[in-house]
């Protein structure tokens, strides 16, 4: 039998009571720092997907989804569940099949969904599977959210739909036309097309192989790919699009004499660009670089990034009139506070834009364009225009620490890793535990989705750096050996 409205309403008012109890005790664990990231049959099965449809449907009471998947080679099977979890509560379902995840989040708000479901696993190695859900307005879902959805999936006290009030299945597939529709009309295309530029794309076998080499061939580029195949078993390269990862795309720009490279992760929500010269430009340069810019013509003056940005960022900001605000690592927590801010801009340094104008998704290829726009209007290759943006030395580290550790690790470095400095200027605790030296900084965070401890530093000489990241990683290194 399908709830009656009180039966329903009950059953919200004893989910959402029972969330405070449930919630604290299973938080985090399906959800981490970025929606959901399993190891696909050892840490998250079909069984799991089925019930996240359930508990998602619950919540919607019915309503409309959009659901899309990334190129895994479980992708599909992962979102056939949930999307039966999702029809059982009487939810209908419409599949847009393969497709970069800002396309699904853009989706989502154009066609007004109530929920976008995204199947991916971001830039995660192949066997991993993941869920990741987007709002009407296009921004993901907040924590509060996912707790709310983690709490009915753990009840296990689901909406039943009878068997005549079933959702039904429907499939769009212009999600990428329309898409790139709405990119090229807030772009200076004209000026794009005048240039044509030769582009080396590298998608690294995801999701972008269907948007991005369309998108700039429609603007009048010279196209050329490489890892340009969608292909779940990532064979081109890791999926992360860091510079250690992009030596084809690299090679290939600077041997075809291209203008650019640009390259993106596995779900296509980050973008990292490459000079005509073969040298990847980190994140938060070109986000800087596209502040500036958006600067000069508005009068909003915010820019969010968070806390592992350069401090290049904040000077070229402050110097174009603007102020910057940090917020902890994940791109969530950037839309959270560029909509709490009405901020012109938002990105992370791993190479995710946020333009709130267009929407609060990450925006990969309006970045993209912005990038060309300016290598046409300025006539200069992205390299000339890119050394206006100073390159502060930085090194990243990882070390492997057991998700079950990370909360006492990071405790005990509290103490432990000011201590080890001798010239602290702050301690910012916003994510992780982030010093600011005279010189430099160095920033420990716990990875919110692998088992790993992240160390980065910034400082003025190769030198310095060195020698922040070497005291760093001794401390967190002994304080893991000592927690395990
Ligand atoms: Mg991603």
């Amino acid at each position: 039998m399908p709830l009656t409205i009180s039966q329903k309403w009950v059953g919200n008012f004893f989910f959402r009571a029972s969330y405070a109890m449930v919630g604290v005790t299973l938080m985090a664990k399906l959800f981490g720092t970025t929606g959901i990231r399993k190891v696909y049959g050892t840490e998250f099965d079909l069984e799991m997907a089925l019930n996240l449809g359930k508990a998602l449907g619950t919540y919607l009471t019915g309503g409309n989804a959009v659901l899309a998947e990334d190129v895994r080679t479980t992708s599909r099977m992962v979102a056939d569940s949930l999307s039966a979890g999702l029809l059982s509560t009487g939810t209908i379902v419409t599949r847009a099949g393969m497709l970069p995840t800002p396309t699904l989040a853009f989706t989502t708000m154009t066609r007004g969904f109530d929920v976008g479901v995204m199947i991916t696993a971001s830039h995660n190695p192949p066997e991993y599977t993941g869920v990741k859900f987007w709002s009407k307005n296009s921004m993901g879902y907040t924590p509060e959210e996912e707790s709310t959805i983690e709490g009915i999936y753990s009840s296990h006290k689901f909406r039943v739909a009878a068997w005549d009030q079933l959702g039904s299945e429907k499939t769009v597939e212009t999600c990428v036309a329309e898409h790139i529709e709405a990119v090229i009309s807030r772009c200076d295309a004209e000026a794009i097309r005048r240039r044509a530029a030769k582009v080396i794309i590298d998608p690294g076998n995801g999701a972008s192989c269907v948007l991005t080499p369309y998108l700039l061939g429609n603007l009048g580029c010279k196209v050329i790919t490489v890892n340009g195949q969608p292909d779940g078993h990532f064979p081109g390269r890791v999926s992360e699009p860091d510079d250690e990862n992009l030596g084809d795309l690299k090679r290939m720009v600077k041997e075809t004499g291209a203008d650019l490279g640009v390259a993106h992760d596995g779900d296509s929500d980050r973008v990292v660009f490459v000079t005509e010269a073969g040298q990847v430009v980190r994140g938060d340069r070109t986000i800087a670089l596209l502040a500036a810019e958006a600067l000069k013509a508005s009068t909003n003056k915010t820019v969010v990034t968070t806390v592992d940005s350069s401090r290049v960022l904040d000077e070229t900001v402050e110097r174009a009139g603007g102020r910057t605000i940090r917020t902890p690592v994940g791109d969530i927590q950037v839309a959270m506070k560029v909509r709490e801010t009405g901020a012109l801009l938002g990105g992370e340094a791993c190479g995710v834009f946020i333009f709130p104008e267009f929407h609060l998704a990450p925006e990969p290829f309006l970045a993209a364009c912005k990038v060309l726009e300016l290598i046409a209007r300025k006539n200069q290759s992205f390299g000339e225009i890119i050394r206006a943006i100073p390159e502060y030395p930085l090194s990243k580290t990882k070390l492997d620490c057991r998700n079950d550790l990370k909360t006492h690790v990071m405790a005990a470095l509290r103490e432990s890793l000011p201590a080890a400095f001798t010239n602290v200027a702050d301690v910012v605790t916003v994510d992780g535990l982030g010093i600011s030296l005279k010189q430099g900084w160095v920033l420990v965070r716990p990875s919110g989705t692998e088992p790993v401890i992240r160390i980065t530093c910034e400082g003025p000489t190769r030198q310095r750096v060195q020698t922040i990241m070497r005291k760093a990683k001794a401390v967190v290194t002994a304080e893991i050996q000592t927690a395990g």
